[in-house]
Parts: C-alpha cells; structure tokens; sequence
C-alpha cells in the first residue's frame, strides 16, 4: 500500500508508485512515489530520519566511536569524511540519543522501579582553553550507575589561572547555578519525591535540592584525594559512600576524549560537549540496562 503524500497529506489512494531509485550511501534500492493531487513526487526515503544525508553509513558506527574515547578529528580520519560531516553528524546523534534515553529512563522505571536514590556531582573541563572552564553537573542512581540527568555551564577561572585569564578574556560570567536549577526543575519530572541525595559539601547544592525536591533527604560528604588510576575522580579511601558518581566521573573522563585528563583534547564549543555527553549517557545507559535485565531473568 502507498503512503499518505507528506506534501499535501492526500490519502493513500491517491498516491501512484513511481519506480524506483539506488541509493548508494547505503546501496538500497528506494521506492518513489508521485501524488496524484499535487503531482509532488516522494519516496520511502523522505520520511526517514536520516533523509538527505549522503553518509548514512557512519552513523552507528561514529555514535560507537564517540564512546570509546575517538576524538573527532581522529573519527573523520577513520571514515575518510571531513571533519564538518563529523561536526554536523554529532549533533544529529545527539538529538537522536536524547530521545532515545528519554525512552530508555521510562523502560528502566516500569521495569526496575523508581530512581529514588541518586548522587550528583560537577566534573570541571573547559572550552577552548582552560582560561574558559566549564562545569557539568552528573545525577546517576546510587548502585546502578544509570546517568539520569546532566547539564553543562560556562564558569569563571579559578585558582592561578583566573588573572590570567580575566586579562586575556575579559569577563566570565558564572552560569552552573542558573542551569544546575534548569536540571533540577526537568528532573522533578523523572524523580519521584521523597528521593534521597547524596553528594559533596558544595554551597549551591542543599540550596537546589530544597528548592525542587522540598520533602527529600539530604546527606553530605567530605570530598577525598583523588586517585591518578581513576582520573582524579575515583577517591583514596576505602569505602567511598560518593562512589557511584566518581566512578560515572571517571568514566566519562575516560571514555570521552575531550574530558581525558593529561591529553591535548579539549571541547571547542560548549554546546558539542553537551551533544557528546548525550551521546555517552545513552550508550552508558542502554549497556546497563542490559546488564540489569541480564541479572533480573537469570535469577527468576
Ligand atoms: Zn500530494
């Protein structure tokens, strides 16, 4: 049977097929369509999401790339595509990847209940230079690990850095408070709200949490020494009660290339850190839901 004519929306009785074509991005053979009330001309390719893209090949193949620490200079190498077509093809998984974990954190609730504990904590990375620092907000479940939310913001230098950088960059405005509330606010949509926290003794964050989750618990503590094996994020101590979240930490810094400590990769731009993030959290989270679905049928 024909499809309704996207042009026009005239019912599938008056849409005639129209032979055929071969798509050599990925070497199908399309069916076209013509509409016999608007004589527009279609195929089963216009409503596909990857519509008018010519190199539909590396899409699943880059999203595995962007998780397994390829920057994108070295993905465009690999492919042999221009670094534009990475550029333009991150956002494009992105988009695709937010929807799909949108999806994922409503399967992972029906299946295994509730995200009612969780931790969050901030990983500090930079744009361009580090005289531009960035601060992205992490909230994973306590024991899974299944990343629930995040968000990026530009921060000022801090430390030797910042007259340095105040001198060569003029101001910079702090914005991980304001974004850190935009976070919040999404995630009273997903959290239900007696959730207990459990982070660092960060100023903002008793403030954030009292503000949106007014009923739900609160515990804080001290922040340890980081170790050099867990990029800094993974503590020296014995028993990390903040371990589910710097262990989401250290994995981000290892398997992101742009967040690896001690490397020469560094985020251009403050909105593809947050696409490459997307991208991460929904692989992250597709490989732990399997596990935990894994774990649930071969004990039953
Ligand atoms: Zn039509």
């Amino acid at each position: 049977m024909c499809p309704e004519c996207p042009n026009c929306q005239a019912c599938s009785a008056l849409v005639v097929r129209n032979g055929h074509f071969f798509r050599r991005s990925d070497s199908r053979r399309i069916q076209s369509f013509r509409c016999k009330a608007c004589s527009k001309y279609f195929s089963n390719a216009t409503f596909s999401e990857c519509y008018r893209q010519k190199k539909r090949r590396i899409n699943e193949p880059l999203r595995d790339l962007l998780c397994k620490r390829v920057s994108l200079r070295d993905a465009a190498r690999h492919f042999h595509v221009s670094r534009t077509t990475i550029a333009r093809r991150l956002t494009f998984l992105a988009a695709q990847s937010r929807r799909r974990n949108a999806v994922l954190l409503q399967q992972i609730q029906a299946e295994f209940g509730a995200f009612d504990r969780v931790q969050f904590d901030d990983l500090i990375t930079a744009e361009h230079t580090k005289c531009k620092p960035i601060s992205s907000t992490l909230v994973v479940q306590e024991d899974t690990r299944i990343i629930l939310g995040h968000c990026v913001a530009q921060i000022p230098a801090f430390g030797l850095l910042a007259a340095i950088a105040k001198k060569k960059y003029g101001f910079r405005a702090d914005h991980s408070r304001r974004v850190r509330e935009r976070l919040f606010k999404q995630l009273t949509n997903l959290l239900p709200k007696y959730t207990t926290f459990r982070t660092d003794e960060h100023k903002h964050y008793p403030v954030v949490i009292k503000r949106h989750f007014p009923s739900a618990a609160h515990a804080t503590h001290k922040g340890a020494k980081g170790s050099v094996s867990g990029q800094g994020e993974l503590k020296k101590v014995g028993r990390d009660p903040l371990f589910s979240i710097n262990h989401s930490l250290a994995m981000l810094r290892d398997k992101m290339s742009r967040l690896s400590r001690r490397s020469w990769n560094l985020s251009k731009h403050i909105e593809r850190l947050d696409d490459h993030l997307a991208i991460y959290i929904e692989s992250h989270n597709r490989a732990i839901y399997k596990k935990m679905l894994k774990k649930k049928y071969l004990e039953i």
